[in-house]
């Protein structure tokens, strides 16, 4: 079945197959990592994605994940999380059915009960009082009902997204610059591009196969150049010939201090600028006026004036440019004028929309492009239509034929979630994400839905953060159970397949709102059967009354049958209506109603051969290589961009900048990557990344505790100086949530300041400090079953190949050793002959084991240093029988084989390659052994980044530690 990833914004399409083998193979995995110390070359065993079967234990399916070869966007490439796809497969950790109050309930009660409380609450306080929170991990489909249900019948604009937090501001940007959201390029720029500026993108590690493909491009063409610009060394600076650690906050100055610089020398396009755009005269004065020395600049952004210099210098002498950027530009108080600042230096030289240049917004999400279309942000009408615009109010009313369209924007993310917190929106409903986590100041969030009148949560997993606030949970389908399209960051539309059957009474989004739609009396407009009369439906209200006058149409793919539908390819937008024409009104919704519930949903429907009967569509690859844009005179505009400092100045109490971000094997709040065990391994816990003369000032020691504390909240992580930070900035991840970790929630610091025109949050600079954390004892705890949230000072769980894994920290002593480690260990009577425990009164280390049989169901120890038994070589004693010597073992805290552990089971520090299971140390140690000079001979004697590549980086900085070493 092909698909398409669910994951980051680069899109990727993928095969997934059945896979017979999985099972037998999976017995033998989690032994199965390779190491040059144990082995010889071809000796490592572990499967390749391409051949790996799901590993969570309780995963009733089997399928291997493949990239597919034919998708535009990867062309067969795929990263570590689109490898481990299958893992996170299964009903494990699924919410299985809807629930009222914490109480399972039929799906009508709780749809009508969802119906009569939003109602209730707008007919008493009017429809500003309730509002509806969704993703970008909703399918188009279901971002298109939800999108209709709030503004064209609750008939308020009380509709945000997720995407808010990532991407608002290149929309707000794109809007200003071009008339409308619109990416003018595609992938294969990058590819012919002779210079790649990377600002304020990790690409290496948050779009990994877009990054692969930049480094292939390279790497055929070597006189192409890439520049990243973060005030972070990244991953991704492993291809940069230049990279420029800008102080944060700072863009502006940057990027208007290009544009004078371009100005200067001779590098503006006086023809394209006279006919296609407006406003040069004021952008350049005020670049002029702001960022027109060099040598002050320099000094403004943190940089080497040579650098900066040598940067302006090739963007000035290189024709073709693509500007990509990302959360690092978007996040920002001032995110819409660093957008527009970097467009401005693409407009001025007219580099946009040719093969190989134009600035280009990288997506965070998979499907944030889609909702962007259907009108899912909360100032956005539908099909890029504007709420402020008359007559596009009268488009959208009339073809929906809704009895209401909102006048004025809805509140935006923040604003919603302090309008809850403040009483005056009284119901919400959250649809497929986790805002009590990714919001900023999420301690208030948390807060504000905690004392709403009416929670409603659709998601697919269980347990999160915001489903434990929810008063009505209603089961959505996952991916492999949904079926509709997606948008990537090249507008390229791609179906998302349906291959499972749905988990226990999950049910469709799309589907979940149109119940929701026909309880409210709005049956007749929400009569759909299938996501695919929803697409054709808006394919063709994207036609309606456009005659070009909006460049989202999508026309030509209205009218599909389903057939067609489930074939279809993926698409760039615009694809226009080969021949204009009326474009119909909706069908009599009565007569196609059809609420039979879950046939509707058809998952395991097989998908028509690509040769079938297909209609002619062609779609647009680059947009405004005419020079048309869509403000109403047709031009572009230059935007004036006053530089301006983050929201929150440092201060004594607060001298650092905290900085978020993604890592590479985790996704969002974790609640799918959370679930696999390999991708789990590249980094087990929340950590806090900073400058080593930081830590050394803050008396914070590596791999200890270390607490981050801003004017809003605190975490917990351990604390690492990977040399990637500069002095006073600190780095944490955005992913943790309080199911895995007691204190890693990054969003509880984060300043809720955001942009004035985007309303985009500044996730990227709150003033904070970092202090050690001081505990009395560490522990661990590697057991079969989940133990639930242990009541010590600090925790943190993480999945491993057979069980779970729990980092502890105390403060005093635990109240009764071994009361407290008998509940831990789940001993409910008194301890049986499987019962092992030791206290070591010398080091002061306790030790105690639990086995049934031949079964290790769970062991913990406790330390009063960090230091304790190897991870690896206890989560291994979950996947194998157990022998007399590993009951001594376990007793002693080591392996007992003579030489140490055996191969896979020796701790060798954090996983760099997911895909084969390869460590730090494995492959440390085989390039000193073989003194292998470059990743292609790392791959040949490990296989270690020889198939999804996204460890590249990694190992390529693990060779050049080694050969300065040398
Ligand atoms: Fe998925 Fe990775 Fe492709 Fe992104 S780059 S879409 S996460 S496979």
């Amino acid at each position: 079945m092909k698909t398409t990833c669910p994951y980051c914004g680069v899109g990727c399409g993928l095969d997934a197959q059945p896979d017979p083998a999985a099972g037998s193979r999976e017995k033998q995995r989690a032994g199965e990592r390779c190491t040059a110390e144990a082995g010889t070359p071809g000796a490592c065993t572990a499967a390749g994605p391409e051949a790996t079967g799901p590993a969570g234990p309780t995963d009733a399916a089997r399928w291997a994940i493949a990239p597919d070869p034919h998708h535009p966007a990867n062309f067969g490439r795929i990263c570590s999380k689109g490898a481990a796809l299958a893992d996170t497969l299964g009903a494990d950790g699924r919410l299985l059915h809807p629930q009222i109050r914490g109480e399972r309930a039929s799906w009508d009660r709780a749809l009508s009960l969802v119906a009569e409380g939003f109602m209730r609450i707008a007919r008493e306080h009017g429809p500003e009082a309730v509002a509806l929170y969704v993703s970008g991990q909703l399918l188009t489909e279901d971002y298109y009902v939800a999108n209709k249900l709030m503004k064209g019948f609750i008939g308020c604009a009380n509709i945000d997204t997720n995407s808010r937090l990532c991407m608002a501001s290149a929309v707000a940007g794109h809007r200003r610059a071009f008339g409308e959201d619109v990416v003018p390029g595609c992938y294969e720029d990058f590819e012919l591009a002779d210079l790649v500026v990377l600002a304020g993108s990790n690409t290496a590690w948050c779009h990994p196969v877009l990054y692969q493909r930049i480094a292939e491009a390279k790497a055929r063409r070597p006189q192409m150049k890439v520049v990243v610009i973060d005030p972070r060394r990244t991953a991704t600076c492993d291809i940069a010939d230049l990279h420029l650690p800008i102080r944060p906050g700072t863009d502006v100055w940057l990027f208007n201090g290009l544009l004078a610089y371009l100005e200067r020398t001779g590098s503006a396009d006086k023809d394209f600028l006279a006919a296609h755009t407006s406003g040069a005269a004021e952008a350049l004065a005020t670049a002029e006026e702001t960022a027109s020395d060099l040598f002050s600049l320099a000094s403004v952004c943190g940089l080497d004036d040579a650098r900066l210099e040598e940067f302006f210098c090739l963007f000035a002498n290189t024709q073709r440019v693509v500007t990509a950027f990302s959360q690092g530009v978007n996040q920002s108080s001032a995110g819409t004028d660093k957008v527009n600042s970097i467009i401005n230096c693409h407009l001025l030289t007219g580099r946009i929309g040719q093969p190989g240049m134009g600035p280009f917004s990288l997506t965070g999400q998979p499907n944030a492009m889609g909702g962007r279309e259907v009108g899912g942000m909360a100032n956005m009408l539908a099909a890029h239509m504007e709420i402020e615009n008359e007559a596009h109010r009268r488009i959208v009313q009339r073809f929906w034929e809704s009895p209401c369209i909102p006048h004025r924007p809805g509140l935006k993310a923040v604003d919603l979630f302090e309008a809850i917190h403040a009483g005056r929106v009284k119901a919400i409903w959250i649809m497929a994400t986790n805002p009590v986590v990714s919001l900023p100041d999420a301690d208030r969030a948390r807060e504000a839905l905690a004392c709403c009148e009416l929670v409603v949560v659709s998601d697919c997993a269980a347990d999160t953060d915001t489903a434990r606030l929810a008063h009505v949970l209603l089961p959505a389908h996952a991916w492999g159970e949904k079926d509709g399209t997606v948008t990537n960051s090249e507008r390229r539309i791609s179906r998302q397949r349906a291959f499972l059957p749905p988990a226990g009474e999950a049910m469709p989004d799309w589907w979940i709102v149109c119940e929701v739609a026909r309880r409210m009396g709005f049956g007749g407009q929400f009569p759909y059967r299938s996501p695919h009369e929803i697409f054709d439906e808006h394919a063709r209200l994207s036609a309606a009354e456009n005659e070009g006058t909006r460049l989202f149409d999508i026309g030509g793919l209205a009218g599909l049958t389903r057939e067609e539908y489930d074939a279809l390819e993926p698409v760039q937008w615009p694809v226009r209506r080969p021949m204009a024409g009326p474009v119909r009104l909706p069908e009599s919704s009565a007569a196609r109603a059809d609420h039979s519930g879950r046939a509707t949903a058809s998952p395991c429907r097989a998908i028509a051969p690509t040769g079938a009967a297909r209609p002619s569509y062609a779609g647009t690859a680059r947009l405004f290589g005419d020079g048309r844009f869509m403000h109403p005179d047709g031009r572009a505009r230059l935007i004036a961009t006053r530089p301006r400092m983050p929201a929150h100045a440092l201060d004594e109490t607060f001298p650092m900048v905290l900085n978020t971000g993604r890592i590479r094997d985790q996704w969002h709040t974790m609640t799918r990557t959370g679930r696999s065990a390999r991708l789990s391994e590249h980094i087990p816990e929340p950590f806090v990344d900073l400058h080593g003369q930081d830590a050394l000032l803050a008396g914070v020691r590596p791999g200890e505790l270390a607490r981050i504390v801003t004017r809003w909240g605190s975490m917990i992580g351990r604390a690492r100086t990977s040399g990637e930070i500069a002095r006073g900035q600190v780095f944490a991840p955005m992913h943790w949530n309080a199911v895995v970790a007691s204190e890693g929630r990054v969003g509880a610091l984060v300043s809720p300041a955001v942009d004035p025109v985007s309303g985009e949050p500044e996730l990227k600079h709150t003033p904070a400090r970092v202090e050690p954390f001081l505990v009395d004892w560490y522990g661990v705890v590697v057991s079969r079953r989940p133990i639930g949230a242990p009541a010590v000072t600090w925790w943190a769980a993480v999945r491993i190949d057979g069980g779970m894994r729990y980092e502890l920290a105390g403060r005093g002593a635990p109240p009764d050793r071994t009361q407290w480690a008998r509940h831990l260990l789940g001993i409910a009577g008194a301890a049986d002959e499987g019962y092992l425990e030791y206290f070591d009164e010398g080091s002061a280390v306790y030790r105690a084991a639990r086995i049934a049989g031949d079964r290790l169901e769970a062991c913990l120890y406790v330390s009063r240093r960090p230091e304790l038994p190897q991870r690896r070589w206890l989560a291994s004693l979950l996947t194998r029988p157990i022998a007399e010597r590993d009951r001594v073992a376990l007793l002693a805290g080591r392996p007992l084989d003579g030489a140490g552990a055996s191969a896979g089971e020796r701790d060798d520090g954090p996983l760099v390659c997911s895909c084969f299971r390869v460590s730090r140390e494995t492959i440390t140690r085989a390039i000193e052994r073989h003194a292998l000079r470059d990743a292609r001979e790392v791959g040949a004697r490990l296989r270690a980044g020889t198939s999804c590549g996204s460890c590249l980086p990694e190992i390529r900085a693990l060779l050049a530690a080694a050969a300065s070493a040398d």
